[in-house]
């Protein structure tokens, strides 16, 4: 028969890796899609939902094309398991699938015990908005409830996470949020890091837009040492309790836990062979995007999808004997300031024996004028259309 290709997860990666794989094979390879959602709310734009500049249907992508135009078997369920050397993949709905070549791209899950006092149950009342979706209109109803002059709390994660600029982002726009409703209200960000991706950038912008709204705890005045009781709603940041309205937990994040029980993974993540995105555990399984310790490049919906082609091509080469080019990557990730106020940072990549390396770069600068803000975003919009129809058809 045909060589069987097993894709896990329906994201930025998996979808992306799916269709090219049909797409480009015509039909000589046959492609299963395992993912327990019906509808993918991508987190690109969840940002913009929250600050209102999207509507949320228009994050939400379903999986109809990939199985009429591109034959590819859509199976919604949970991958419970990998049997590496049967070469199949348990579900959780029971039975197993076969693969010649697997790829997973399942994206995060969280560290247990990163924030003090929050666990998965917490996140009904203390919303990470980290999976788009229920959590992201949590979240944004939670905000638009705030009393008057009351206080958002955001914990910001530690590096490496998903999505470096977006907890950034996403402050940008809850104070876009509240100085329109709420203009008394206060933000705070405890933070782990140093510094943070376009930190220049995004506090010229609050600056501007949002003078005086939004105070960032930083490591040195222990924005590192934050606990939270989901109770009482409380925040400890170093000792000092704040009482909030609402507080956004973006928890330490790991590999999909589908990785760790695949045996791929080292340390949180899993490692890869840049020159195709094989895993270095196991050359009949690809892993993409945000799963893996993908070198240089940031855990981004456009690296996953760029990581994606590149496995396509290689598993299509190693099934097919099609041909296989030298591994090229690209990612920019664009952030929403204020209104028409975009900026974006990117890089070129090309793998080394160790690791996936940038060879080039670029960043907006501060100062720039409004017309050119206003295009990057434009260009955003632009790109969220082809992402979109590049993953699902
Ligand atoms: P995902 O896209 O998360 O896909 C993983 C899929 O796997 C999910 O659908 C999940 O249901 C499925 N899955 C998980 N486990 C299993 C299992 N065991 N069995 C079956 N299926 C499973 N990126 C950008 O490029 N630009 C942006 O502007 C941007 N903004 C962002 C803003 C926010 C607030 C956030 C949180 C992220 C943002 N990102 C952005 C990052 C981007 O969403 C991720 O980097 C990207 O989705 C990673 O793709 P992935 O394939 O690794 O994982």
């Amino acid at each position: 028969g045909r060589p069987r290709v097993v894709v896990v997860g329906g994201g930025a990666g998996g979808a992306t890796a799916a269709r090219y794989i049909a797409k480009d094979s015509n039909g000589e390879i046959d492609v299963t899609l395992i993912e327990p959602s019906r509808t993918y709310y991508t987190c690109f734009f969840s940002n913009l939902y929250i600050g209102g500049f999207r509507d949320l249907q228009s994050t939400a992508h379903d999986y109809g094309r990939l199985a009429s135009d591109y034959g590819i078997n859509v199976v919604h369920d949970w991958a419970t398991g990998v049997d590496r050397d049967a070469r199949t993949v348990a579900l959780a709905g029971g039975g197993s699938v076969p693969y010649d070549r697997l790829i997973l791209s399942p994206g995060i899950d969280f560290v247990a015990g990163s924030v003090a006092g929050w666990d998965l149950s917490a996140q009904g009342v203390m919303p990470h908005a980290y999976k788009a979706g229920t959590q992201t209109t949590l979240l944004k109803a939670q905000i638009e409830a705030m009393p008057e002059g009351g206080t958002f709390v955001m914990v910001a994660p530690p590096n490496p996470y998903r999505c470096p600029p977006g907890p950034y982002e996403r402050i940008s726009m809850v104070a876009h949020v509240l100085k329109e409703r709420n203009p008394t209200a206060k933000i705070i960000i405890a933070d782990p890091k140093e510094k943070f991706s376009k930190q220049g950038l995004f506090e010229e912008g609050w600056q501007k837009h949002y003078t005086g709204m939004i105070e960032r705890i930083g490591p040195d005045f222990g924005g590192g040492n934050t606990s939270v009781n989901p109770q009482t709603m409380e925040v400890d940041i170093d000792g000092e309790v704040i009482k909030a309205d609402v507080v956004n937990v973006i928890p330490a994040q790991k590999a999909g836990l589908i990785c760790e029980a695949a045996g791929l993974t080292e340390g949180n993540w899993v490692p890869v062979d840049g020159h195709s995105m094989v895993s270095r555990m196991d050359e009949n399984i690809y892993v993409l995007g945000d799963a893996t310790n993908q070198g240089d490049m940031p855990k981004s919906g456009f690296s996953a999808n760029s990581q994606a082609k590149v496995a396509a091509m290689a598993v299509r080469g190693a099934l097919t004997g099609s041909r296989v080019f030298p591994a090229k990557y690209s990612n920019t990730c664009w952030s929403l300031i204020a209104t028409d106020d975009g900026v974006k940072v990117g890089a070129a990549y090309e793998p080394t024996e160790e690791k996936i390396a940038s060879v080039s770069s670029f960043v907006s600068q501060t100062g720039e004028d409004a017309a050119m803000r206003k295009a990057t975003f434009e260009e955003s919009i632009g790109w969220y259309e082809g992402i979109t129809s590049d993953m699902f058809g």
